[in-house]
């Protein structure tokens, strides 16, 4: 038994040199890719190192079939979970100065699932997938799964689905996809609504760090319309009550979403954990809970 623990230990020591080793590697190879874009020499370099770190990862695939997957990000027994706190029911600063909300209240509870502490970094949304695997291991923002993002993280099961609503001062005759065109639109940065109000025809976007900003500005005037997710709207419509109003987003074209948590590219077992902690945090009934609590008392 002894031996075998031994074994077993080295085996696990040896998997996180790789895995150490291997996601350096990336950093670097990241910086320099950015730094050099030009110089042919340093990019087939680059290339190499990524062969060595693929290699890397292969080993580790194959170590980890015999034996219980390990996730490198689970492994100090701590989740670093980044989230933009300024998306109301899904992430807020409480009155104690504390991220809280729906997300994180479903991080928090995934984490005692997977016996791990989960501390949260409260960033800007855009900033928040490019530091998934440097300053955060993982995202919960009310973040849409969508394809151009799938390329730099991997999605968990979607958890919630949502639509961009469009909110509007409470006196504005905009109702149709056709007379958002030659608008100025208030957005979040970085966000699907930012995009989609990108490709609107004629459209002046106006692009801010919190949502807040953006719907402060419609009242004031600044912009004509704010395109958001349905909840968050729907709180601004409360809050700013008689100023203005949220409207659905299928009346203006726009497609259904969803939301999952954003992980590193190709960490398969913590895509695995967190996805059975979610199932299990559905079926016992925690879930619902939670809408109940964040989401319908609105
Ligand atoms: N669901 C939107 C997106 O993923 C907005 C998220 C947010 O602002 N927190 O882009």
């Amino acid at each position: 038994m002894k031996k075998l623990l031994a074994s077993l230990l080295v085996a696990v020591m040896t998997m996180s040199m790789l895995t150490a080793c291997g996601s350096s590697d990336v950093a670097e190879t990241t910086e320099t890719t950015e730094a050099t874009e030009v110089e042919a020499t340093e990019t087939e370099t680059t290339e190499a190192e990524v062969a060595e770190t693929e290699d890397a990862e292969a080993t580790e695939a194959e170590t980890t079939e015999t034996e219980a997957a390990v996730s490198e990000a689970l492994a100090d027994g701590v989740l670093t979970v980044g989230t933009n706190a300024e998306f109301p029911p899904f992430e807020y600063v409480n009155d104690n100065g504390e991220p809280d909300g729906f997300d994180i209240a479903l991080i928090k509870a995934i984490g005692e699932k997977l016996g791990v502490e989960v501390e949260v970094e409260n960033m800007e949304f855009a900033s928040l997938i490019s530091s998934i695997g440097s300053k955060i291991d993982v995202a919960i923002a009310g973040m849409t799964v969508t394809d151009e993002r799938k390329e730099s993280v991997d999605f968990s099961d979607s958890y919630y689905d949502a639509v961009q609503y469009v909110v509007l001062p409470a006196d504005s005759e905009i109702a149709t996809a056709a007379d958002l065109e030659n608008k100025a639109i208030g957005v979040q940065l970085g966000t699907t609504g930012d995009f989609i109000a990108s490709d609107i025809a004629g459209a002046t976007v106006s692009q801010y760090n919190k949502a807040v900003d953006a719907v402060n500005d419609l009242i004031n005037g600044r912009v004509e319309c704010v395109i958001i997710d349905k909840n968050p709207a729907l709180v601004f419509e409360g809050k700013f009550e008689g100023q203005v109003v949220a409207v659905d987003g299928a009346q203006f074209g726009f497609e259904p979403e969803q939301y999952a948590i954003a992980m590193p590219k190709g960490d398969a077992a913590l895509v695995e954990q967190v996805n059975a902690a979610l199932a299990e945090i559905k079926a016992d009934g925690t879930f619902d809970e939670l809408v109940k609590t964040y989401i319908e008392a609105e």
